[in-house]
């Protein structure tokens, strides 16, 4: 069956491919069909809608066409389900009662908007049409009862420019070149008029104007499109309703769902809803507003409107929002009439609003409304997104406040956004000295740094390069979210706080900066001038994104402090007393070992030692050893390094004193030290009294196909064991000391790389032999432990043999994710895109622990090892143990602890707090 008037839009499928199910959900005062947690089935939008209107909040009537229908359109080679449109006209007859307008309608006609709504917000990527219904017959009606025909040519005008874009060509699959798109054609006659008329903004655009102009854009359209412009309501409806569908497989929605990682099976909902217009006249006025403050969790009532508006005005960033209240004013929006002193009645309607909605939903809100005529409409509410710092001042407020519980609180805060407030600063010192080239708003906090692109695609293609640029644009939009998310930190001319550029960047905690006026970019040079200053492509800018200033040239980044952070240290505090899995670090240095303390570390993970080697005044003696012929010239050049280590050691047990400290013998191939010039080997011969033929005739007998499955880890300590008691010897000497001294020392030397019990016992014996003679020697007694990486599947086939005699376990999964899935470490990134562009990895598996295959082998070797001894320790050391995600899967497998890098330390106690909290709440 077709329906009527939609050539070749819209078909309906056969109801016999479909069990029944219900399609389209009334909203509005007279018992909404939805609610909240019908997010799922009809979107965040329609399920909001749906509540708000069942808490009595003026909302304007709607329907919402299910997700389930979205999923038929794609399972169903795009026709829509027997039974639709039945549903929709009921729904759409209830709508027009409570309204009291009938859509159509030649006397009162009753106007629509068609939104999209998906269960997890996609903010801009996907389509809307508004003002749905105005047709040359509804036209004349609408201007009678308002009497305002200025009003409704301006709204189709508004219609014809967005139906043409969203229905006629994208929807419809016409792709034409950038910048050549039916909506830009539109824009140009209208950019073309105003300036032969001498008109500077569209406010100067009479009623007789705006007819001209839709006139003109239909006559465009015919041309360009070869169709045109629908006269007819329903057609106008159903094409709307497709749009939408169409737009949740458009570009960029793909991509943004693959940057969030939302399933693309999800689908989108489709919300109908009455028409109310911000843009009637001086007593209307449109807004988007925040329950608390975004950026910094304030409890404020925060947010921007525009008197005689459409919501469109107020993100597009073309006209500069004015604040809400007084309270929010800053320098920038001193000047600017807020709606609290313009509209106090409706603002006290607004705001008690806000204290219902947060109350209701225990969390901040972002809404959206419109005031037609003086009469408040609520648009929209929905869990709002904040910068990491807003969402633990948040937290901790609301749990303060008795809204949540702490274990609420502790959920609420997403591991990555503790990430935000690690995050470096501009150094303050430098910050002050240098000159301010712009200021605009502090859209995203932080600081960044980097080389000026001034488009999406030279951004992504940059950072490909492994460039650090910040990406600058006129305004932001969905089209360049792909350059948005590649750039170190983002920068726009216009737009404000809950502009494009804003609301995204501030979702991902990037530094941004908005609605920089002084930008005056000329996009084909390829440069900016900001205040007499010229910056080319490539240049370097610095940004404050929490104040809002630009500074030329790079300014130095600081490392974060988040102790400086009561709320911060209020909810780790928290984490802490909820998580049991230890988080250790990872650290070669006493530096990096203060800075994990710092950060809440419980020891050390992992002391790579072969580090230590490449200082200039050790290579050397790294190189003697490496090159030695016989086993003698090898001993001695391996002990001309023990003064070296033994300072190493002491130096890092001394910053972990009391801690645990794991220290891994040395791993990788020897080849690495000698990756030598013609002159350094010139130099090294001189040393070696030998000729520099000889020297890279041994480099060249050191060459080895496969480093990394080479002569490595255990392997070199079991062909030269005068290296493994050097490292012992320095160990134990460094600990023999500082026990002296009255410090409290744990080391735990662990042997890499091991496959096999026989190879872990081999160097077991050297080392325990080292550790007696030491303390014979010196004749202090000290406790130390002795065990192993576990970072071969042999290893974890093994695990039982090989605890037999180790004391700890700690997973190298670097290593271990290389050999189990049989990937180079160093060389996936030649392939790695196109697997997870085909979907065949669902994400890097050295980044995030690859749980059903490597994790099968971590809990296999959990349990067999301690099946032989269960008290034995068992950590992980790889990259994953920063990684929330491999956090959880550790404690779940029941692992002591993670040690991960010093600044993701926060992160693991965190996201260990949170693995406890999923199994109890
Ligand atoms: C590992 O393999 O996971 C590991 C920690 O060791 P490295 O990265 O030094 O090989
Ligand atoms: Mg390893």
């Amino acid at each position: 069956m077709v329906i009527e008037n939609v050539n070749s839009v819209t078909f309906l499928g056969n109801s016999n491919e479909r069990n029944y199910m219900k399609s389209v959900y009334y909203f509005g005062k007279n018992n909404s069909e939805g609610q909240a947690d019908m997010k799922n089935l009809l979107g965040g939008k329609g399920a909001n809608l749906a509540e708000m209107a069942s808490l009595g909040i003026p909302v304007p009537a709607g329907l919402t066409i299910t997700t389930e229908v979205c999923t038929y359109y794609y399972d169903n080679n795009q026709l829509f389900p027997e039974g639709l449109e039945k549903e929709l006209k009921e729904a759409l007859s209830k709508v027009e009662a409570e309204m009291g307008k009938t859509f159509g309608d030649l006397k009162d006609p009753l106007l629509l908007s068609v939104r999209s709504g998906a269960r997890m917000s996609m903010p801009g990527m996907m389509e809307t049409v508004l003002n749905v219904g105005l047709t040359s017959k509804t036209i004349p009606a609408i201007i009678k009862k308002t009497n305002n025909p200025r009003f409704v040519y301006d709204a189709y005008r508004r219609l014809i420019m967005m139906y043409s874009d969203v229905v006629m060509e994208k929807a419809a699959g016409v792709e034409p070149q950038e910048g050549k798109g039916i909506r830009s054609k539109l824009e140009s006659i209208l950019g073309r008029y105003k300036e032969s008329k001498g008109y500077n903004s569209d406010v100067d655009l009479s009623a007789d104007d705006w007819l001209y102009i839709s006139t003109e854009f239909k006559k465009c359209i015919s041309n360009v499109l070869g169709r045109d412009f629908p006269d007819d309501p329903y057609e106008q409806l159903w094409g709307g309703i497709k749009a939408v569908f169409q737009s949740w497989n458009g570009k960029r929605a793909i991509n943004y769902r693959k940057i969030e990682n939302i399933p693309h099976k999800w689908g989108t909902a489709v919300n109908v809803q009455a028409m109310v217009f911000g843009n009637t006249g001086e007593k209307s006025a449109t807004g988007v507003a925040f329950t608390r403050n975004p950026a910094t969790g304030i409890n404020n009532f925060y947010g921007e409107w525009l008197q005689n508006a459409q919501g469109e005005d107020v993100v597009a960033g073309t006209r500069t929002p004015h604040p809400l209240n007084e309270a929010t004013k800053t320098s920038e929006s001193e000047h600017l009439e807020s709606l609290e002193v313009f509209m106090p009645k409706v603002y006290k309607q607004l705001d008690k609003i806000r204290l219902t909605l947060e109350q209701h939903y225990n969390d901040m809100q972002d809404i959206e409304f419109t005031i037609e005529d003086g009469y408040l409409w609520m648009l929209q509410t929905r869990t709002g997104k904040r910068t990491g710092g807003a969402a633990i001042q948040m937290a901790v407020d609301m749990f303060k406040e008795k809204m949540i519980d702490k274990k609420t609180a502790l959920m609420r805060v997403k591991p990555d956004q503790i990430d935000e407030l690690l995050h470096p600063s501009l150094d303050s010192d430098e910050e002050e000295k240098s000159k301010v080239l712009a200021r605009g708003l502090p859209a995203g906090p932080g600081g960044g740094v980097g080389q000026v692109v001034f488009t999406a695609d030279e951004a992504q293609s940059w950072a490909k390069a492994g460039k650090i640029v910040i990406l600058v644009r006129e305004e932001t939009s969905p089209e360049d979210v792909h350059g948005m998310h590649a750039a170190e930190a983002i920068l726009t001319a216009k737009g404000g706080m809950t502009s494009h550029a804003a609301l995204v960047a501030r979702g991902w905690g990037k530094c941004c900066i908005v609605g920089c006026s002084s930008l005056n970019i000329d996009f084909d040079k390829k440069e900016m001038t900001v205040n007499g200053e010229q910056i080319k492509e490539g240049d370097w800018i610095s940004m404050n994104g929490t104040k809002g200033a630009v500074y030329n040239g790079k300014v130095s980044l600081k490392s974060a402090d988040p102790e400086s952070n009561q709320a911060y240290r209020e909810l780790m505090s928290w984490a802490d007393e909820f998580r049991t899995l230890k988080v250790r670090t990872n650290a070669d240095s006493p530096s990096d070992a203060e800075q994990a303390i710092a950060f809440g570390a419980e020891g050390i993970g992992l002391c790579r030692t072969e580090h230590m080697f490449f200082d200039p005044n050790r290579i050397i003696e790294m190189r003697k050893m490496i090159l030695a012929e016989d086993e003698k010239t090898r001993r001695k050049a391996v002990m001309n390094l023990l003064p070296f280590q033994r300072e190493d050691f002491k130096g890092i047990l001394k910053a972990m004193a009391g801690k645990p400290v794991t220290i891994r013998l040395l791993d990788p191939p020897l080849h690495e030290f000698l990756a030598l010039n013609q002159e350094q080997i010139e130099i090294l011969a001189k040393e070696l009294n030998v000729i520099p033929k000889k020297i890279k005739e041994r480099i060249n007998s050191l060459h080895e196909f496969n480093p990394m499955l080479g002569h490595r880890g255990c392997r070199l300590g079991i062909a030269y064991p005068e290296i493994t008691e050097m490292q012992a010897r320095a160990i134990f000497e460094a600990t023999a000391f500082l026990t002296k001294e009255g410090v409290k020392v744990m080391p735990e030397v662990m042997i890499p790389l091991v496959g096999t019990h026989a190879e872990y016992e081999n160097q077991e014996k050297i080392v325990r032999e080292v550790a007696d003679k030491v303390i014979n020697e010196t004749n202090i007694k000290f406790n130390y432990l002795v065990g192993t990486m576990i970072e071969l599947p042999r290893a974890c086939l093994t695990a039982d043999k090989i605890a037999e005699k180790a004391e700890f376990f700690s997973f190298g999964t670097n290593d271990l994710t290389q050999t189990t899935y049989g990937f180079s470490r160093d060389d996936i990134g030649g392939f790695l895109p196109d697997y997870l562009e085909n979907k065949i990895l669902e994400h890097d598996p050295f980044q995030s622990l690859d749980q059903e295959g490597v994790g099968q082998l971590v809990s296999m070797a959990v349990k067999k090892g301690r099946n032989v001894n269960n008290k034995l320790k068992i950590g992980i050391c790889g990259e994953h143990g920063g990684d929330p995600a491999s956090v959880e899967f550790c404690y779940n497998e029941g692992l002591n602890y993670v040690s991960c890098s010093p600044y993701r330390v926060p992160i693991a106690r965190f996201a260990a707090a949170q693995s406890v909290l999923k199994q109890i709440i």
